[in-house]
């Protein structure tokens, strides 16, 4: 076990940490996982509050993608989708994601997680405009705080500065616009007096540079990384209006909010909208094997399928479609469905909701968003003036850290405190869940001088 610890520190080299502090305290090594719990090399058990990644939607170690998977390796071990092949699983999972997904989606390319996902929806995008000779239509409009991945493209389109800075140049023809962030209106604002002014500012900003230079409009239906930030109900329709007046293809990445995590097998359906390109990964496979993909409108698919023989799409990757992942993806949908987990985030954010409800008396506590089976707990200096802490004081990785320490994981991302548990969590573990969270913030709050 101690070769363990010492041989990640010496050997792997981590993202999403300060690799200096990696190599001096080491990471929580985990060597297994049952249902929502995971144990680390010194034998601690952790309740997994945030399934992981946003993906082991299904809890760890389930039997039925075990078999699935097994089946596949031994029957054909890979298969590609590129030039000319396919195979039995990927041709079943697409024809279960078209069943699954809005009206109209209706093709399905696949990579091996969201931002390839991602940047396979920026060269559709692009390709699209060129076959309709719109060439100039090479611009894409993308949300402050966003998160779209980590490769180039998609951290471009990606709004949170930790992932340019340092790392230019980024691509160009990307533009920003606030989010809707309610909590800290960008625009100063109070909802529903609004008017949901945000959702104009894509029509202002495609003005602006002229809708013949804008190719699309990309967005998360919840942004997760972000801190769970919750569009009001009439924010998407307005979206899916403005693109339609202004001829942009409308891309929403469902990398986190699919397969079940909002109540509905597609997040984006909660707002009742279609859009016309559409980002999955994570919770396709519960995070069990690495897969994304793009679903595409009928109309979009069409432009390239009607382009004629001598038109080829240059675009895919080795594992695009791979078999065995994709039987295992399959399985997983088969457990979303049998356990009735596609519906079940609604019933999830009503006890999530309740629970997480005292916690926003404390001091230090400035809001709880609550969608689905997903949620952030924002934490401030002073309430009243909604003032972050400095980010010099990692107050939510502080909290992340009490967290473990008490058993559970939950996420640290800057001021909030993110949850998304397995789907299938009962409420006596949300419970356990909420309270450790509950007891974590308090601890930090005492280091902050909070009288709790
Ligand atoms: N898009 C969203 C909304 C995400 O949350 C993520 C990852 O967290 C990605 C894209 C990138 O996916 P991946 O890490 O599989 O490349």
């Amino acid at each position: 076990m101690r070769e363990l610890l010492r041989d990640d520190r010496r050997y792997l080299f981590h993202g999403f940490v300060s690799p200096a502090r990696a190599r001096r305290e080491g990471s929580v090594v985990l060597v297994r996982g049952k249902g929502p719990y995971v144990w680390d090399a010194r034998g601690r058990r952790y309740l997994d509050g945030v399934s992981s990644l946003w993906n082991v939607a299904i809890g760890h170690g389930n039997a039925r993608i075990a078999r699935a998977v097994a089946r596949q390796i031994r029957k054909l071990s890979y298969a590609t989708t590129l030039l000319g092949f396919s195979s039995e699983p990927a041709v079943e999972l697409a024809r279960e994601l078209v069943r699954l997904a809005p009206r109209g989606l209706s093709r399905v390319v696949f990579t091996s997680g969201g931002s390839e996902a991602n940047e396979t929806a920026v060269r559709l995008v692009r390709m699209h405009w060129r076959l309709r000779g719109r060439n100039s239509k090479t611009g894409i409009v993308t949300l402050e705080r966003a998160y779209h991945g980590s490769t180039t493209g998609a951290a471009t389109l990606t709004g949170l500065r930790d992932f340019h800075r340092g790392f230019g140049p980024m691509l160009p023809g990307v533009f920003r616009i606030p989010n809707a962030y309610c909590y800290r209106c960008p625009l100063g604002k109070t909802y529903p007096r609004c008017g949901v002014a945000c959702a104009d500012e894509l029509d202002r900003a495609v003005r602006r540079m002229g809708a013949d230079r804008v190719g699309a409009f990309f967005a998360e239906p919840v942004q997760g990384v972000g801190g769970v930030i919750v569009p009001p109900p009439e924010y998407f329709p307005k979206i899916r209006e403005i693109c339609d007046r202004h001829e942009l293809l409308f891309v929403a990445d469902e990398v986190i909010t699919a397969f079940g995590r909002l109540g509905y097998p597609f997040g984006i359906q909660r707002w009742g909208v279609t859009p016309d390109l559409l980002v999955f990964a994570k919770g396709v496979t519960s995070g069990y094997l690495p897969l994304g993909g793009v679903l595409l409108h009928e109309r979009v698919a069409r432009v390239f399928e009607e382009a004629g023989p001598d038109f080829t799409l240059h675009h895919g990757f080795t594992y695009s479609g791979h078999p065995v992942v994709c039987a295992g993806a399959l399985a997983n949908l088969e457990v979303l469905r049998r356990k009735r987990l596609f519906r079940k985030a609604r019933s999830t954010e009503k006890t999530l909701r309740a629970l997480l409800r005292p916690l926003g008396e404390l001091p230090l506590v400035g809001d709880i968003r609550v969608v689905g089976a997903m949620a952030a707990i924002e934490l401030v200096r002073d309430r009243s003036r909604k003032t972050p802490f400095p980010e010099e004081t990692r107050v939510a990785w502080r909290v992340r850290e009490r967290a473990l320490a008490h058993g559970v994981i939950v996420r640290g991302s800057r001021d909030n405190v993110i949850l998304c548990p397995p789907l299938d969590l009962s409420a006596r573990l949300l419970r356990t869940l909420v309270s450790a969270v509950d007891r974590s913030i308090r601890e930090v709050g005492r280091e902050f001088g909070y009288r709790l």
